[in-house]
């Protein structure tokens, strides 16, 4: 009866935000980039960032504080 498909929450309307990398308006497929080139290049970006960062990650286990009080 109900149609489901109209649970279907549509996409936004999306527009064209400027392209971060050369601030061109963005294109649907490459958001936000204008074109695949950019986001490439961003990409490249995250990796060479990621790359220098690497030795960064550390392992978080920090012991409770077990002094032995109480
Ligand atoms: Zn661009």
């Amino acid at each position: 009866m109900t149609d489901r498909s109209d649970n279907v929450i549509p996409l936004r309307p999306y527009r064209s935000a400027p392209c971060p990398i050369c601030a061109k308006a963005g294109i649907q497929e490459y958001r936000p980039f204008c074109s695949k080139r950019c986001a490439d290049l961003d990409l490249h970006r995250w990796f060479n960032e990621s790359y220098r960062v690497e030795a960064s990650e550390q392992p978080d286990d920090e012991p409770p504080d077990d002094d032995g009080v109480a």
